[in-house]
């Protein structure tokens, strides 16, 4: 299938790599469970992102909703959607 579809090559070899990854990232010094990547811990990370839910608000509760989503379901310091405010302001 790589041959008519490229991209769906790719994103299998991506996530294999990610897999790869998780079992050589290590644990967190703070909760000892394992890595997801080398700058993320599932655990820590999204629980740091959840406490600030409350700091930013898109003034749309479905963008803000779809935006925690992204953030609680992170694998990676990538892999989330962020609001920043200053951003479309300067736009
Ligand atoms: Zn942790």
């Amino acid at each position: 299938m790589r041959l008519f579809d490229p991209t769906s090559g790719s994103r299998d070899s991506a996530i294999n790599s990610a897999n790869n990854k998780a079992l050589s990232c290590g644990s967190c010094s703070d909760c000892k469970r394992q890595r997801t990547s080398a700058s993320w811990c599932k655990n820590c990370d999204i629980a740091n992102l959840k406490e600030k839910f409350h700091s930013w608000t898109s003034g749309n509760s479905m963008i803000d909703e779809f935006i925690q989503y992204t953030q609680l379901n992170a694998n990676d310091s990538t892999d989330y959607l962020e609001w920043i405010e200053n951003l479309i302001n300067s736009i």
